[in-house]
């Protein structure tokens, strides 16, 4: 018998006979973009739920990230991570920024504050931090940086929907957040994504950037782009926001459950819930130590693949590994050592609401098969 294929995420979808009026209210008002009656719904809804003040919607999670640069104008040089989706970086080299690469900190897999002064320079302008994995970010001692250099600071909080830190949102750090809506994450909205900032005068700039620059009907005031979100995605969110509360408690229970299955596993390791933080399990990596494991993470990976398991390498290979980017100073492997060792022990297994138990003990069987068999 071949076991069913199990891939690394599955997504949230909302019932779709609640999709089917909604529909048919987009047919009968035959509006289908620019700021509709769907997407004002959105955006409030979203604002609310999040704890976030200011929320411009967006076509994808890429474009908020250009356009957040666009709008605080910056320039020059940005202390960033190496260990994030491309998406992160090719933002700054769209808008012909120099990207510093700064290393991680292996508990949180996020950029190492500790290492962000030695790399600022006359010309760093900004920071742009990632919350990786939904794991917020050292962010008073980020701001502490940022205040005394005089850097804004870009999260890229794509993985951290609705994360909360005592009590208050990750996206109410830094001057701006971004999020992705894109199908694989924690909520989506087919594609989508949204900019968070901190003031009105603020999401109005932002609300000309993502329409070509308009701020009136002959009025263009900046060079801007088109990352409208339609009525029809804006729709689906709506419904789908209602279901993620659900979907994130199915996703902590699938979480724990692979903690307790795992935790005896030698040169296995996992990422432990931190206090005081609603997290979201948006991924559960696991970090393989070959030596002790008796197998290398490919080889593990591989392996799972031949079981029907399909886990990501995320993040690998590493942003600064890419063409792009290789040939900076800050590129180089040895500057990144902790990112670069990551990189290469990280496996994201399976994780969405609604993966069944019975699943989940045959990937926990799978790795502990390996580890009891050396
Ligand atoms: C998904 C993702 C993005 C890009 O979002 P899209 O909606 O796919 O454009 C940016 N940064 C990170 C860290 C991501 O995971």
């Amino acid at each position: 018998m071949i076991d069913k294929q199990i891939t690394v995420t599955s997504p949230l979808l909302p019932d779709i006979q609640d999709f089917i009026p909604y529909l048919e209210d987009i047919w009968q008002r035959k509006w289908l973009t620019n700021n509709g009656h769907y997407h004002q719904k959105l955006e409030n809804a979203l604002a609310e739920y999040l704890k976030a003040p200011f929320v411009s919607l967006f076509t994808n999670g890429t474009l908020p990230l250009i356009t957040a640069l666009q709008a605080l104008r910056i320039t020059g040089e940005v202390i960033t991570t190496p260990y994030s989706f491309v998406a992160t970086t090719h933002s700054l080299w769209w808008n012909g920024i120099k990207p510093v690469f700064v290393d991680i900190d292996p508990k949180t897999c996020n950029i190492d504050p500790e290492k962000i002064e030695a790399a600022i320079t006359p010309k760093t302008t900004a920071i742009m931090p990632v919350h990786c994995y939904g794991q917020p970010c050292d962010m008073l001692k980020i701001k502490e940086i940022a205040d005394t250099y005089g850097l804004k600071v870009i999260y890229d909080a794509a993985h951290a929907f609705g994360v909360e830190i005592d009590g208050k949102s990750v996206l109410e750090f830094g001057d701006m957040s971004t999020l992705s809506f894109h199908a694989t994450k924690v909520y989506n909205t087919v594609e989508g994504g949204a900019l968070v900032c901190r003031d009105a005068e603020t999401k109005k700039r932002i609300d000309y950037l993502k329409n070509f620059g308009f701020a009136g009907e002959t009025t263009v005031v900046a060079p801007g782009i088109n990352g409208k979100m339609d009525e029809i995605r804006s729709a689906y969110g709506l419904l789908s926001l209602k279901k993620v509360d659900g979907a994130i408690l199915s996703r902590k229970k699938i979480a724990e459950l692979y903690r307790k299955g795992l935790k005896d596993v030698e040169g296995i390791s996992v990422m432990p819930d931190t206090e005081g933080v609603r997290h979201n399990y948006s991924y559960f990596p696991i970090f393989v130590d070959a030596e002790k494991y008796g197998m290398s993470r490919d080889d593990l990976y591989f392996k799972m693949q031949t079981k029907n398991i399909f886990g990501r390498r995320y993040f690998y290979p590493l942003i600064s590994t890419f063409s792009t980017y290789r040939g900076l100073e800050s590129a180089k492997p040895e500057n990144l050592p902790v990112a670069t060792r990551i990189a290469n022990s990280v496996i994201c297994l399976p994780m969405y609401a609604g993966l069944e138990n019975d699943d989940i003990e045959r990937i926990i069987e799978i790795i502990a098969n390996q580890a009891n068999r050396v």
